[in-house]
């Protein structure tokens, strides 16, 4: 086991995923289900079911599980929905966004960008310029909590301005779905993607899409991946229950698992309401320890937080890291252009006795 040196549980994960789980969750997966298993397939109905009702889908959206890690997920979101005679237009504030952008070049997919500086939300004024001003965009794809600093981007107006331009919007709300509202009835979205092991709190081996069922119906024979068609999917689980491979059936029990924990916890309200409370005590006692975030607290979602690197020639990042790994806390390095900087995240089954945790282990650390 990976044990700290100076605990006796696991390190505590304040990182963008894979994430803390409970140990219910994790004792969901003592069991070896087979692929045919009636139990197991009433599980997957029912967790599909669940996924739809978190954005009010019922009746109009369809969920559709895929094997994989998040990325998985958005590339046959971008594979599938893209039509080869379509052209997305990436709106792009950090990784997640560029990586939406390879995906397109990997698939030989047409696609633009409209970039922002990383300490920017995605603008929908400019957007809208976009739009009027290039009548071959057929979709927009956006991120709804860039994780590379934890901005939050405004889904629903850039959902507004998608839809009067009469054009589809593929959304990876991977870090933001669970803890974020997303109404499918006010937020107009052809296909949005998730992974399990991320606000869920499931562990990490699935994504799923979410996809308004007429557009999901249009991407027949889009793919040009056999492993990521999620029409092919979708045939195949509506047809028989089943994955068409080999489903990662501890992931989906202890999925199963995670999403009675939600339900129990309040749904998005109640999982929301937990992460901005970790937000608010991280954020708080950083800055009483004298850290700077990157962002103004208004752009800041409650998922991950950025701070910037201490300009003292004696902060050494490595032995900061070290240190909080040693006290059982898992930070994470920054990804920026921007600044230098490192991330502690919000999300997981953490509470605001970790996030005090974590800060006197940061108190500690700065100490020596
Ligand atoms: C975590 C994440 C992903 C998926 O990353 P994986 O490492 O493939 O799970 C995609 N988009 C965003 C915004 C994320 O935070």
């Amino acid at each position: 086991m990976n044990r700290s040196a100076v605990t006796d549980h696991d390190p505590w994960l304040l990182t963008p995923g894979p994430l803390t789980t409970s140990l219910t969750v994790k004792q969901a997966m003592l069991h070896d289900y087979g692929s045919r298993d009636a139990r197991f397939i009433e599980i997957n109905r029912r967790v599909r079911e669940r996924l739809v009702g978190i954005v009010s889908g019922q009746g109009s959206h369809e969920c559709v599980p895929l094997q994989g890690s998040g990325t998985f997920v958005v590339e046959a979101m971008l594979i599938n929905f893209v039509p080869r005679d379509g052209k997305l237009l990436i709106l792009v504030n950090g990784a997640y966004g560029q990586r939406m952008q390879k995906i397109c070049e990997y698939h030989a997919l047409a696609f633009e960008t409209l970039v922002f500086a990383e300490n920017e939300p995605v603008d929908p004024d400019a957007l809208a310029e976009r739009l009027a001003a290039d009548e071959s965009i057929s979709h927009v794809a956006v991120v709804h909590c860039e994780t590379t600093t934890g901005i939050l981007n405004p889904l629903k107006a850039v959902a507004d301005v998608t839809e009067s331009h009469g054009r589809a919007l593929l959304v990876d709300s991977m870090s933001a779905f669970g803890a974020l509202p997303v109404d499918s009835r006010e937020i107009r979205f052809d296909a949005l993607v998730a992974s399990s092991n991320k606000c869920l709190e499931g562990v990490p081996g699935m994504g799923f899409c979410l996809a308004e069922r007429g557009a999901l119906e249009a991407t027949r024979g889009n793919s040009d991946s056999l492993c990521l068609d999620l029409f092919e999917q979708w045939r195949g689980l509506e047809g028989n229950g089943q994955w068409r491979f080999t489903p990662p059936t501890h992931c989906i029990l202890a999925f199963d698992r995670a999403l009675d924990e939600f339900e129990a916890e309040g749904g998005v309200a109640g999982r929301g309401g937990r992460y901005r409370d970790n937000c608010r005590v991280l954020v708080d006692g950083m800055r009483a320890l004298g850290f700077e975030t990157l962002l103004p607290d208004e752009l800041q979602a409650p998922i991950i937080v950025t701070f910037l690197m201490p300009s003292d020639p004696d902060f050494e990042f490595q032995a900061f890291y070290d240190g909080l790994s040693e006290r059982g806390y898992v930070i994470y390095p920054g990804k920026l252009t921007v600044a230098e900087t490192f991330r502690m995240g919000c999300i997981g089954r953490l509470d605001a006795s970790h996030m005090r945790g974590a800060l006197d282990a940061v108190k500690a650390v700065l100490g020596r």
